[in-house]
């Protein structure tokens, strides 16, 4: 597959959208951590690189790759036809699932319920996909993140906010009033997006990744985050 070349020689530099716990947040004193910083930087010790964050909003993540600006994005990307034709995939190191947030009390109890809503996602995610998907673009508001989005439903400005199950449960832990309805909305791939003519990067990445499969070290990264 040739040599391994990328952006900054030296380093592994990750693009990510720092809003979506346990995958990747911000810490009060300013440092972003998570699943996918964790298991990047393993990823990086394994390619004898210095894995570099670099924080942005999630669609500028994903394009920053395909523009050869980052080697990887890692922000809970879900695989998709339309991703996979613009930018290449590692295999997959942990599946999402689409979510409800609503406030205690709300009358949306489904996703068929969310028809005639306003439903709060966060710009360029496959839940702002779907939805419009499913209910129109009129139905949907597009926030930077879901940091924002959840705000947004807390002030009463829209009913839902629809996002991946893990940040969702970390997000009504911190505001009260808040719930993640039962059912859920669509199962996905989270994977780690890379640059489609960097097959060399690609090919380092998953052996790395197969690895920290095989010795566990994925599994303690996610017990580190996820507790239950
Ligand atoms: N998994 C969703 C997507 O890929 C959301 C990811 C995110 O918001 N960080 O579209």
């Amino acid at each position: 597959a040739g040599e391994l070349t990328t952006v900054m020689a030296g380093k592994l530099t990750m693009a990510t959208n720092a809003t979506f716990p346990p995958y990747e947040m911000t810490t009060d004193g300013g440092d972003i951590e998570g699943i996918d910083v964790d298991t990047a930087k393993a990823i990086a010790e394994k390619l004898g690189l210095e894995l570099q964050v670099d924080d942005m909003e999630f669609d500028a993540a994903l394009l920053s790759v395909q523009q050869g600006k980052a080697d990887i994005a890692m922000a809970g990307i879900t695989v998709t036809d339309e991703r996979k034709a613009v930018m290449a995939f590692s295999d997959s190191y942990a599946t999402g699932i689409q979510s409800i947030i609503v406030p205690e009390g709300s009358d949306i109890a489904s996703p068929d319920d969310l028809a005639g809503k306003k439903i709060g996602t966060q710009r360029g995610t496959t839940g702002y996909i779907y939805c419009t998907d499913d209910f129109g673009e009129d139905s949907v508001v597009a926030y930077d993140n879901g940091l924002t989005a959840v705000q947004a439903l807390n002030n009463g400005q829209v009913d839902a906010v629809v996002i991946d199950n893990a940040p969702a449960k970390e997000y009504v832990a911190a505001n009260p009033g808040l719930k993640v309805l039962e059912t859920s909305y669509a199962e996905e791939d989270y994977a780690i997006g890379m640059n489609k003519d960097n097959t060399a990067l690609v090919e380092a990445v998953n052996a790395a990744l197969e690895e920290l499969k095989a010795d566990g070290t994925l599994q303690s990264i996610v017990d580190k985050y996820i507790t239950a």
